[in-house]
């Protein structure tokens, strides 16, 4: 579902991407662990459109980001395209960045009524369907300040979800929370990962990385360091610098 290779991304003079290489197969669950400013949120930006990539080769789908290749030739996506390959991606940030001035059905219906051009109607059933899903049937008609952290992250996990993505990327999803209301976001996405959706999620939840995680990267300076089942990435780390960075965060 997803292959990078080589991967630099720089800005200005600072490369934070250095030829990263990494997979992600359909319907696995990548965790990825690092050190803050290794480049894990830069990474799925990359991902997701909203950085380009300097050089290496990003796929997602079979389909370059941003690109189209033919023949030995590669040009530029038009905007409309790169539209199109984004809309199947879901993005949850660490931040919720609900819309506050609308309902949270409001907030689940506004990208499929939008940019889907579904009905009203069609897209308010869809969006109660998606927030019964992540246990929110019953804060519908809520507004974003009537809702706890962990209750408004799921409305924005639902509000991903509504695009029926063919990959959801997670940015630290749960380290604005309170840690009471971590383990709700956490049973949303476990649940995710058994429907079988294919997910990249940064998180340095281990407990979560071990239980749901696929595969378990560590990223440092740019690149991935080492990757394995989760398991054996936590108890038998290879590198020093994985072995130091586990030790602060288990
Ligand atoms: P992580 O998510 O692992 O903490 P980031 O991908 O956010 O790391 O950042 C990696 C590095 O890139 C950091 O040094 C950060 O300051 C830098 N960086 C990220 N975004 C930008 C930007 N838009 N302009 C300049 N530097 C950036
Ligand atoms: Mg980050």
């Amino acid at each position: 579902m997803v292959q990078a290779e080589r991967v630099s991304k720089r800005f200005g003079h600072v490369e934070v991407l250095k030829g990263l290489d990494l997979e992600v197969a359909r319907r696995e669950v990548l965790c990825v662990i690092g050190p803050s400013g290794s480049g894990k949120s830069t990474f799925l930006r990359c991902v997701n459109h909203l950085e380009q990539i300097d050089s290496g080769r990003l796929w997602v789908d079979g389909e370059l980001v941003g690109y189209r290749q033919k023949g030995d030739r590669i040009y530029e996506l038009k905007e409309s395209e790169i539209a199109a390959q984004r809309r199947d991606i879901g993005m949850v940030f660490q931040r919720f960045n609900l819309f506050p001035h609308m309902t949270a059905t409001q907030n689940v219906m506004e990208a499929p009524c939008r940019v889907k051009g579904l009905s009203r109607r069609e897209s308010e059933r869809q969006a109660r369907e998606q927030l019964e899903r992540v246990g929110l049937a019953h804060k519908a008609d809520n507004y974003p300040v009537q809702l706890s952290g962990g209750q408004q992250q799921r409305v924005a996990i639902a509000r991903a979800l509504a695009m029926e993505p063919k990959l959801m990327l997670f940015d630290e999803p749960t380290s604005a929370l309170d840690p009471e209301l971590v383990g709700e976001v956490l049973d949303v996405m476990k649940q995710l990962a058994l429907d079988g959706m294919t997910m990249i999620v940064v998180t340095h939840e281990m407990g979560f990385a071990r239980e749901v995680g696929d595969t378990l990267v560590f990223m440092d300076d740019g690149a991935v360091v080492e990757s394995g089942p989760p398991t054996e990435v936590i108890a038998h780390p290879q590198h020093e610098r994985t072995q130091s960075f586990l030790s602060k965060v288990l």
